[in-house]
């Protein structure tokens, strides 16, 4: 939270209005799974053509964001994971590992625990329900056994879930209270949203996603979740904000990703001609078809960020919120 504060009055006083929060950084579009939610695009990719190292290490220093969420592909699979950790780490910045947990031991062989990284592991409900949507038998248990080893091993875990339409909201508090029995450190939920490329039926338009959110929101008064009460109230319906899709820059293997994590409009080969060359006015009033159902945190969380100023009660619920979490 200091570093984040840090980094947003040092561009205060630099006059920049956009700037990053948190870099998406995809080091390889290979993964282990092919779970629902995910697009073949991110899951598809050859090893050999994954980011070099020092090619991820340029992003995190032109980005500048504080926060480096390390996803993919999946992360583990990456053969200089814990070089690219320490190198980030010796930057002072905050890591989010974001992994299905299946090979998580071969992480921990290798790194260490620190105070700036934390393992995320993606868990979308409890074992029937996670093994059908990573398409997998065992998959919940193989993460649940990562995930207290983890924290065994003296790591900060938290986890990831994404809400599909077939959702069951008790099972999701069921959830929420085994993980939290087993020590899990944060929960994170986001909605799984409908945009027009989707074929399939498991995402939510926005209305779904308001009534599935109406639920979390009660669930954050029980459990410790990371979404912050703004940003749940937002998926809620309860309040609005334009999209921030410059917070979270998303670097991968074919380029610097514009114009946000999701959309596929076109990649850039360098961070100036990313930054300069997407219409950040037109994608920050959500008037495209691909916006009109989409909550993603990744596009909104920092818009709650970047509104805080403009109510002195959102601030005390944010101050609130931080001594709590
Ligand atoms: S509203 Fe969603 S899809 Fe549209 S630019 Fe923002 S994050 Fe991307």
């Amino acid at each position: 939270m200091t570093d984040m504060i840090g980094w947003q009055f040092r561009n205060w006083r630099r006059g920049n209005t956009r700037y990053p929060y948190v870099l998406m950084l995809e080091p390889l579009h290979t993964c282990n799974l092919a779970c629902i939610g995910c697009s073949p695009e991110r899951y598809n990719g050859d090893l050999k053509d994954r980011l070099p190292l020092q090619d991820c290490l340029q992003a995190v220093d032109e980005c500048g964001a504080p926060v480096v969420s390390i996803c993919g592909g999946e992360p583990t699979i990456y053969p200089e994971l814990s070089e690219l950790v320490d190198a980030i780490i010796a930057r002072k910045r905050h890591i989010y590992l974001c992994t299905n947990g299946l090979l998580l031991e071969r992480y921990f062989k290798k790194g260490r625990p620190h105070k700036r990284l934390s393992i995320n592991v993606h868990i979308d409900g409890m074992r029937a329900t996670h093994d059908m949507v990573t398409d997998r038998a065992g998959v919940f248990d193989k993460a649940i056994e990562m995930i207290k080893e983890g924290k065994r091993l003296g790591y900060h875990v938290c986890t990831n879930t994404t809400i599909y339409r077939e959702t069951n909201m008790d099972e999701i508090e069921e959830m929420c209270g085994f993980l939290q029995g087993i020590g899990v450190d944060g929960i994170l939920i986001s909605p799984g949203y409908h945009y027009e490329k989707l074929k399939e039926n498991h995402f939510l338009f926005k209305n779904e996603v308001h009534e599935k959110f109406k639920r979390v929101l009660e669930l954050s008064k029980k459990y410790r979740l990371y979404s912050t009460p703004l940003f749940l109230q937002f998926a809620a319906g309860q309040r609005d904000y334009p999209c921030t899709p410059w917070g979270n820059p998303t670097r991968t293997p074919k380029g610097w990703k514009g114009p946000c994590y999701l959309i596929e409009g076109g990649y850039y080969k360098t961070w100036q001609e990313f930054w300069t060359g997407v219409d950040w006015d037109y994608w920050e009033k959500r008037v495209d078809a691909k916006c009109q159902d989409c909550l993603m945190h990744s596009g909104f969380e920092p818009s709650v960020v970047r509104h805080l100023g403009a109510s002195p009660r959102d601030l005390l619920t944010m101050a609130k919120w931080n001594f709590v979490a």
